[in-house]
């Protein structure tokens, strides 16, 4: 509620707590948990979802997956081995979960691994539970496809399947010996897309749990479980939890049926949004399992760990938004109030009370009749450049072959972070904080231009966050003070709130810009985060459509962008690392869903003059299946992330016929190790296998902010090398008679 596990942590790793003070704070938030959950009437409490750091890691170490490299560590050691590595020992990968914000660790698994199973600290847990909850305490374990669809297998996942099934059935075994009445087998990786492929495992899987004789909850969430639903339903389980909020699953419900003899647990209160019920769309849920479902629970749709802990505290925010929002104690009231009014309990007045307050948020967050003008009058040129690449590029800035530049940041020192905290704690006044940031961006352009780079960029010093910076410039938006939510082990993020049409109030990035390009004569790019990066690291408002919210943003940066070029802007990058994770799990739904976040990119940059290059960045390289999203997006360059990676990526690129210019990054900026200029310089010879010189572009992977100047100095003088010399190269090859 407070970050204690964040503050317990990062004491611990200082060497300024007690490992026993450490799993003193972790027992305490979870007991925490099982009490608001039982003072809030919860019948059936979840136990087993606390952890230190990642609940997948927790996982693989009670099943024994380790790989060897953490084999000869112990206890915490290993533990905090495998989340963060140490020196010499990589940590195990961080990935998105699912599509969530959050991070888990991806375990690894060799052919070779003898698992040796240590279920102790989670039976602790559950008997600590039993001890408060008593029967209400329900084991959540996380079922084993998932797990090992998640993870990195050097075989089969079957043939790891069959190790991992017998430690299985021992966890079972060992829970119902301390008498809990059922267990949730978490198996999310059925809604993903390859999902029906894997019939046969779910089936040895589940057959072979049932032999244990212990009731199974087997829970799905994050989307409907779409072409696996008719034989989903057949497991031999009793109970099977299913998402209500999201995909089709209430038509499949409709279409397939119900098998009579099992529950159904409706995840019906959304666990990803942070709103409350609308109460008339969700009785009229309830209503449809009426008749179809003879045995009903109701329950999240999925952890609710992706969502903060509590609105009412958030006094900060205007009463009608506050009273519409619902965080996880929220939540839980609103289940036990539906539960009550399902059964004639009561509840219903405070369902009332809820329409109420919608009502008059309603009132208080009207749309905006000049955007809403401005959306239904859209037409197709709105979102189309004036002139085709090929006739605008000539008119753009003239650049070298292997252009340079960075992504946007430059290192966030303390005194930067110190800066920005003093301005926004009232200590320090507009005049002083801006020749504070000015001297940064002065120093940065000094800088650039020193190393000799090509197009430089300002070093977004003003920015905390590249999706906050913009939404607390624009209308529209709403702040939390102690609405944190994990990102991944000790890392907390506060993602806006989109609670009304989106409206530009006025310039946002112009001054800095003004100011960069004031000390140098080289281009200096406009800066900006993309419409749908900003929509999907908010939480939006549900009764909009997400590409409305995403339009309605593109058109506040169109704005912004035509004010950038009438301060002489001539290169602006619109940023959209989150593009690709916005992608629907089932990929007969990419393409609507790549529409719309392709054409919210258009709308936005679509207005730029020919002369105006168009940058956009993406922070991975797997993109090869949406080239021609990519494509359509009719960016002028785009920078990607390329420093781990082959030339894999450009040699897609170079098949599909891509025309205009790439920038793959050469610098790794995840890692502290600064490249070498030969090392440099063998990355850009593979991409010159692929592409043009004229047609690619050299940068790091992302921004610099979270590296020192020591080495981002160092490492962008040895890439401008790397280059210069091979420029040489080219320019001698290109002199020299052909045939000689
Ligand atoms: N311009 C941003 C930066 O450099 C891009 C960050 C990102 O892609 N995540 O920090
Ligand atoms: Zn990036």
């Amino acid at each position: 509620k407070n970050r204690e596990m964040k503050r317990a942590l990062e004491a611990y790793w200082k060497g300024n707590l007690e490992p026993e003070a450490l799993l003193e704070t972790y027992r305490q938030v979870e007991a925490e948990a099982w009490q608001a959950q039982a003072a809030a009437g919860i019948h059936r409490v979840g136990v087993g979802d606390a952890t230190l750091y990642d609940h997948v890691l927790d996982w693989a170490l009670r099943f024994g997956l380790v790989a060897p490299r953490f084999r000869d560590l112990k206890g915490l050691d290993r533990y905090f081995a495998m989340a963060r590595g140490r020196p010499g020992i990589p940590a195990l990968e961080l990935t998105k979960w699912f599509d969530t914000n959050y991070h888990y660790l991806v375990p690894e698994v060799d052919a070779n691994l003898q698992p040796e199973p240590d279920f102790a600290d989670f039976l602790d847990s559950v008997r600590r539970a039993r001890e408060v909850l008593g029967e209400r305490a329900v084991p959540i374990v996380l079922g084993p496809v998932t797990l090992l669809r998640l993870s990195r297998l050097e075989t089969g996942l079957e043939e790891v399947l069959e190790g991992l099934l017998p430690l299985y059935d021992e966890l079972l075994r060992r829970l119902q010996e301390l008498g809990v009445p059922e267990v949730q087998m978490h198996e999310p990786a059925l809604v993903l897309d390859d999902a029906p492929d894997l019939r046969a495992a779910y089936e040895r899987v589940y057959e072979a749990l049932a032999a244990v004789g212990l009731p199974l909850n087997l829970v799905v969430y994050f989307d409907d479980p779409g072409d696996t639903y008719p034989w989903l339903v057949n497991l031999p389980v009793q109970t099977l939890s299913l998402d209500f909020t999201r995909g089709r699953t209430l038509d499949l419900l409709r279409e397939h049926g119900w098998p009579a003899e099992k529950t159904l647990a409706a995840g019906v209160v959304d666990g990803r949004s942070v709103w409350r019920i609308r109460p008339g769309e969700v009785q009229s849920l309830l209503g449809e399992f009426q008749g179809l479902v003879p045995d009903l629970r109701l329950s999240a749709s999925c952890s609710l760990q992706f969502v903060p802990y509590e609105a009412a505290r958030e006094t900060v925010l205007p009463e009608p938004l506050r009273r519409v929002l619902a965080f996880a104690e929220e939540k839980l009231g609103e289940l036990t109030l539906l539960a009550q009014s399902l059964s004639d309990e009561g509840g219903d007045s405070e369902l009332r009370q809820i329409e109420a307050a919608w009502a008059a948020f309603r009132d208080f967050a009207p749309a905006e009749p000049e955007v809403q003008r401005r959306l239904a009058n859209l037409t197709p040129q709105d979102f189309q450049r004036d002139l085709p690449y090929e006739a605008r590029r000539p008119r753009q800035i003239q650049t070298p072959p292997l252009a340079t530049t960075t992504i946007g940041s430059f290192p966030q020192t303390r005194d930067i972070r110190r800066l920005r905290a003093r301005f926004k704690r009232g200590e320090t006044d507009q005049a002083t904080y801006q020749a504070g940031i000015d001297a940064w961006i002065a120093y940065t352009i000094g800088v650039q231009d020193g190393i000799g780079l090509d197009v430089l960029v300002h070093g977004e010093f003003e920015r905390s966050d590249m999706v906050e910076y913009f939404a607390q410039k624009m209308k529209g938006f709403a702040f939390t003070e102690h609405a944190w939510v994990q990102s991944y082990g000790s890392r907390y993020v506060r993602p806006p709130i989109i609670y009304a049409d989106v409206v530009r109030t006025g310039p946002m990035t112009v001054r800095e810009f003004q100011v960069a390009q004031s000390f140098t004569q080289k281009p200096v790019k406009g800066m900006l985060t993309g419409p749908v990066t900003i929509l999907n690291w908010s939480y939006p408002r549900t009764d909009i459509s997400r590409r409305d919210i995403a339009f309605q943003i593109a058109l506040a940066l169109r704005e912004e962008i035509a004010d950038l070029e009438t301060a002489g802007a001539r290169v602006v990058q619109v940023d959209e690392p989150a593009l690709r994770e916005g992608l629907p799990f089932k990929r007969e739904r990419w393409e609507e869903y790549l529409t719309w976040a392709v054409d919210a990119f258009r709308l936005a940059t679509g207005g730029a003059k020919p002369e105006t290059q168009i940058h956009t960045h993406m922070c991975y390289a797997e993109f090869g299946d949406i080239l021609p999203a990519i494509d359509r997006m009719d960016a002028d360059v785009i920078s990607i992330e390329n420093a781990r990676s082959g030339d894999e990526t450009l040699r897609e690129l170079a098949e599909y016929g891509y025309r205009r210019e790439v920038g793959p990054g050469v610098y790794d900026v995840h890692s502290p190790v600064v490249p070498p200029t030969d090392q440099v310089r063998a990355k850009l010879e593979t991409f010159l296998r692929h592409l043009d010189p004229a047609q690619v572009w050299v940068n790091p992977d992302c921004g610099l902010k979270t590296r020192a100047w020591e080495e981002v100095i160092p490492a962008l003088t040895n890439i401008v090398a790397a280059v210069r010399a091979l420029r040489q190269e080219l320019e001698e090859r290109e002199a020299a008679p052909a045939g000689d």
